[in-house]
């Protein structure tokens, strides 16, 4: 099993750190959820929940823009919202990783599609 007590500072996880957590939380998903049987199913199954994690983000941050008034409420609903926004990326790493997508390379892909348009 692994182990990521190490990554004791989250701001400076790095990608590999990141691809690591994604793969095991992936193979422990697999041995531990009988609706896993299959890659399609994992698929669907992962593209539903992340559907489910958009809309929740969604909730939040309307519950975010209603409380921009009052300091309090708003530092606790920005922290719903990086929680919220934390679950969609999670999903969404999951996913690629049962569809057997690089999604590091893809993303530096789309970084460098991006940085193109302002040359
Ligand atoms: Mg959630």
């Amino acid at each position: 099993m692994a182990n990521y007590h190490y990554m004791t500072n989250y701001h400076s996880m790095t990608l590999e750190e990141l691809q690591k957590f994604i793969k095991e939380e992936h193979r422990r998903a697999v041995a531990t959820c009988k609706d896993f049987e299959t890659k399609d199913r994992r698929t669907l199954i992962r593209a539903i929940k992340l559907m489910e994690e958009l809309g929740e983000l969604c909730e939040e941050i309307v519950g975010f823009s209603a409380t921009q008034r009052e300091e309090k409420m708003r530092v606790e609903n920005k922290e719903k919202v990086a929680e919220e926004l934390a679950d969609v990326l999670v999903v969404a790493l999951l996913l690629a990783e049962n569809m057997e997508v690089d999604v590091f390379e893809a993303l530096g892909n789309k970084v460098k599609k991006i940085e193109a348009r302002y040359k």
